[in-house]
């Protein structure tokens, strides 16, 4: 069968490709191997009716091409955990506590932390996020981890570990391995920013869709209707001028005039891939992701503003975070440093360890949820980790080539976007459309 585009990945990148593609006037065939839409945005409904997201959950204000998307499908954007009352709780092996000021903190801490984000605002104030590679002091500035550079500029070891909780708290890979660099082009690619932290909720997670985060795949799905094929896994891609062979497992082959890669980088190493120059292939190979689990605890209550608290941690526990989903409905995350810990313990012990931290953090009630889900996207054959992680290095050894397209072979998804997120898949996906579209 031949098509004008073949979009590899029906996640919300590779939809919201096929979308524009479809829109644009292209045959269009998004092929998906596994048996539901969605990729890393998936949910499921308890049988009270709620909602319950497993994977991409929320965005924020800065988030203007996943908004622009959000409206045209018709979704309604609410205030997300940010809306709870209450205050933050801390948890460490020593002990828990509430409020904004960390329990480890002492005289001067809260100064220097505020003199080091300044001086953190202030340098990605100086990298392009488009250009990161065109710095002065790129190479420098990317062989540096966030945490090294914290250090030279004074941060005392109790200022280190809140940026390293807060970390820990994204899942995104330790500060001890994460390219100041990349740190610093995820800070300067949210011109909404007030810059009053180096990570402003607002910016990043203030707002999640009404109608459930999943709902914008699903929504886009239906629109596309037989386009999009489930249980169809790419095994190879042969990338020619006028005529694109994908391989499926199974052997069927599919030709196309272009192809849109809207894969996790992950997955994407698994499929061989001809046609496109080698520069561009070790570039996308070169990419890695940050492994993290994510732990739903699904309450008749949200029990936890008994205590004042607003459901929202960082912890250094196996969970390194966890915040409301919706009414009752608690998320957390198991960040890359605890994947191995969780996985190393028993199936039938896991819900119990995993509640133990929520209950060390807002009591004994943690341990009577109506349901719990795990979901191990770091282990999941068709993602290979969660989001993107730049470890020292890495911006420069991806290169510019990052996220630009070889016609008639485009690349789309998050991964392929400064910092990963729903925003990245969905500005990714929508530039890539237009792109294929342009040059006809
Ligand atoms: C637990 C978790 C929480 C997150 N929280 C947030 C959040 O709150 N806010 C936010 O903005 N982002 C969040 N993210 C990140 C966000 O969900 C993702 O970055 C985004 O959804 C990725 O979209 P994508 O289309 O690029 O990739 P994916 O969603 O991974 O889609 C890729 C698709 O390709 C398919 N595929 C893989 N290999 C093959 C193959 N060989 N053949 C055919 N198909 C294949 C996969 O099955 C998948 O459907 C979270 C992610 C996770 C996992």
């Amino acid at each position: 069968m031949n098509h004008d585009v073949i979009v590899l990945g029906a996640g919300l990148a590779g939809l919201a490709a096929a979308r524009d593609l479809t829109a644009g006037g292209a045959d269009v065939l998004v092929v998906e191997a596994r048996d539901r839409v969605g990729g890393r945005v998936e949910q499921t409904r308890l049988p009270d009716g709620r909602l319950v997201q497993l994977g991409g959950e929320v965005v924020g204000r800065a988030h203007t091409a996943y908004l622009a998307l959000a409206a045209e499908l018709g979704l309604t954007l609410v205030p997300s955990y940010v809306a709870e009352p209450g205050v933050i709780a801390r948890a460490t092996p020593e002990d828990v506590s509430a409020g904004e000021t960390p329990h480890w903190f002492g005289p001067g801490d809260d100064a220097v932390h505020r003199q080091v984000t300044a001086a953190f605002t202030a340098l990605a104030g100086s990298v392009d996020p488009d250009d990161p590679w065109g710095h002065p002091e790129a190479a420098g500035l990317d062989r540096l981890s966030v945490g090294d550079w914290l250090r030279s500029e004074g941060a005392s070891p109790a200022v280190v570990r809140l940026w390293e909780i807060g970390q820990l708290a994204l899942a995104d890979g330790s500060y001890e391995r994460t390219s100041l660099l990349a740190a610093l082009r995820k800070n300067a690619a949210v011109p909404g920013s007030d810059h009053s932290g180096h990570y402003d909720y607002e910016d990043w997670e203030g707002l999640r869709v009404a109608e459930g985060s999943a709902t914008v795949a699903l929504r886009m799905a239906d629109a596309l209707g037989e386009r999009v094929r489930l249980r169809t896994p790419v095994e190879a891609v042969d990338v020619r001028t006028g005529r694109c062979t994908v391989r499926l497992a199974g052997g069927e082959t599919l030709t196309a005039g272009a192809v849109v890669s809207a894969l996790p980088v992950g997955p994407l190493r698994s499929v061989t891939v001809t046609g496109v120059s080698d520069e561009r292939l070790a570039s996308l190979h070169r990419q890695r992701h940050a492994v993290a689990a994510k732990f739903a605890a699904a309450y008749d209550t949200p029990f936890w503003r008994d205590s004042g608290l607003n459901g929202l941690s960082e912890c250094e526990g196996l969970l390194g975070s966890t915040w409301p989903q919706n009414e009752g409905i608690l998320s957390a995350l198991v960040p890359p440093e605890r994947y191995g810990v969780l996985l190393g313990i028993p199936q039938g012990r896991r819900d119990a360890e995993l509640l133990g931290d929520i209950a060390r953090l807002y009591g004994d009630d943690a341990h009577r949820p109506l349901s719990t889900f795990t979901r191990m996207w770091g282990t999941d054959p068709w993602t290979q980790g969660y989001v993107t992680h730049w470890t020292p290095g890495d911006v420069m050894a991806v290169g510019p080539l990052h996220g630009t397209h070889e016609p008639p072979f485009y690349t789309c998804g998050s991964d392929q976007w400064v910092a990963g997120y729903m925003e990245g898949a969905v500005r990714t996906g929508r530039a890539a459309a237009e792109e294929a579209l342009r040059r006809g």
